[in-house]
């Protein structure tokens, strides 16, 4: 039971879903299915029983370890928020008991104080009347308090519904969005940097059942790129706790060397591109993945600028190709990639890719990315790196097993 339970009601975990609120009924009722599953799939990934309760806008859930339950389901994408709670009876005045309780614990003379409250379904009070009871109840009990709305101390939240009252104070945000596997799947190409493990959450975030897709460079590479796209990897799988996650590996070492070898160094980012398209376009409609998703912020490098994203896009034929990342500002997204986990102060490894050219074209055509495609023989290029894929799948934030049957401890 958690801090300052008053003994003779339990705890629950309050799981605040949102955006869910906003569809039909019959698709309310399937997202709501669905984030039921994913939330079930992500406890039972940590071994944690429990019970589910539905109700408009709030999901309980009972079990005996409401801390780790919590924490739990605040990774679980379309939940907006979950809290430790107290379930009282609906009756106001067992609520203000209840939040005396919580409050006693944190609260002491000289603090200052505010009570959050909120009504649903209830007639007969207005949350104001809910918040003035437990407020005073609360100022009553401890002496030496000041209410303050705009910046307190302390903060105690309490609901009144049909099936009870509802007292927590340490609500903690979750991601929201929509639950996983609620949209389509969708290739996501992922590297070793920052952007593109942010652009794959992004989508998961959205619903997306997510594949990845990473081009192992060999002896192009830096040392460590291979290693950090498959920690990103573990890592993205603890946002989808309980569902196997895959990632495909491409050996593209071989494509490098042409590229090296027979177009003129400045258009070697985009040809490069323009070859990860084509081959995970082809990988999307093998898979029946319905997107591309890349990591693509405007302006940032040569190969995405204006004129040379449009002129790589051809490449994934009817593959639509989604940039969630395109007008971010850097900052933003190293912010986010702290909050997800794929960012790492130590990542100062041999990440750098060695066929990158000192001028790389900033302004390229089709037309001639077509040209010089013939050139390189890009079609047998292309049907040559499919066949050298290889699986890598992930759980609950580990590589779990890869192509070869082989375990592996990696961690994200
Ligand atoms: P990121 O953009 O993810 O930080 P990066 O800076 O190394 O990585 P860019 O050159 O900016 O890569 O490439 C733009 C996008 O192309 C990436 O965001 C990613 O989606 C994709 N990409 C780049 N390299 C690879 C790779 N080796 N395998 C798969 N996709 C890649
Ligand atoms: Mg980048």
């Amino acid at each position: 039971m958690g801090r300052g339970n008053p003994p003779e009601f339990p705890g629950v975990v309050l799981v605040r879903y949102g955006e869910l609120f906003l569809k039909s009924e019959p698709v309310k009722r399937q997202f709501t299915g669905a984030l039921l599953r994913n939330m079930g799939a992500a406890m039972e990934s940590e071994g944690l029983v429990y019970t589910c309760e539905v109700h408009r806008g709030r999901i309980l859930v009972h079990g005996p370890d409401p801390g780790r339950i919590a924490a739990v389901l605040s990774r679980v994408f379309g939940v907006v928020e979950v809290a430790v709670a107290v379930l009282t009876p609906p009756d106001p005045e067992e609520i203000a008991k209840a939040a005396l309780g919580l409050a006693a614990e944190r609260l002491s003379p000289g603090m200052t104080f505010a009570v959050r409250a909120r009504r649903q379904g209830v007639e007969g009070i207005t949350s104001q009347e809910l918040g003035a009871i437990t407020g005073s109840r609360i100022y009553d009990a401890i002496g030496g308090l000041r209410v303050n709305l705009d910046s307190p101390d302390y903060e105690v939240f309490v609901e009144l519904r049909e099936f009870g009252g509802l007292v927590y104070d340490h609500p903690v945000p979750a991601p929201g969005g929509l639950p996983w596997g609620t949209q389509g799947p969708v290739i996501s190409l992922l590297s070793s940097g920052i952007d593109s493990p942010v652009a794959s959450w992004l989508m998961m975030k959205r619903g997306c059942i997510v594949e990845h897709l990473h081009f192992d460079g060999g002896a192009f590479a830096g040392s460590d790129v291979l290693s950090m796209a498959l920690r990103h990897h573990a890592t993205l799988s603890g946002w989808c706790r309980g569902y196997p996650f895959i990632l495909n590996v491409c050996d593209a070492e071989f494509f490098y060397r042409e590229l090296v070898d027979k177009v003129p160094p400045r258009y070697r980012c985009v040809l490069c591109k323009r070859f990860m398209f084509r081959v995970g376009s082809l990988l999307a409609e093998q898979r029946g993945a319905l997107a591309l998703v890349t990591g693509d912020n405007l302006g940032q490098v040569a190969s995405q600028t204006l004129p040379n994203m449009a002129a790589i896009s051809g490449a994934a034929g009817r593959v639509p190709v989604l940039r969630p990342l395109i007008a971010n500002d850097k900052n933003d997204t190293i912010t986010m990639a702290r909050k997800i986990g794929t960012f790492r102060q130590e990542r100062q490894g041999d990440l750098g890719c060695r066929a990158v050219p000192g001028m790389p074209a900033t302004k390229t055509t089709s037309d001639e990315l077509e040209r010089l495609e013939k050139r390189l023989g890009m079609d047998d290029l292309v049907a040559g790196a499919l066949s050298r894929c290889r699986q890598v799948t992930a759980r609950n934030g580990e590589i779990a097993e890869d192509g070869n049957g082989q375990g592996s401890t990696l961690q994200g």
